[in-house]
């Protein structure tokens, strides 16, 4: 179970996270790649973040 840190809302349901892509935002990711963060629904502090491979090509640079 995660609680966000700062208004200690139970982040239980995927409704209670607001994912937010910022592939094209920021350009330093490259377009094979979606790096998002994860928000907390009530307050809007970030949780975490990670990186959605949309494509895979076998390890290769
Ligand atoms: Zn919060």
């Amino acid at each position: 179970m995660v609680h966000c840190p700062e208004c200690e809302t139970s982040l239980a349901d995927s409704s209670d996270i607001e994912f937010v892509e910022m592939d094209s935002a920021t350009g330093f990711v490259r377009a094979s790649k979606r790096f998002y963060t994860a928000n907390c629904a009530e307050c809007g502090r970030t949780i975490g973040s990670g990186v959605a491979g949309a494509k895979s090509n076998g390890g290769a640079a």
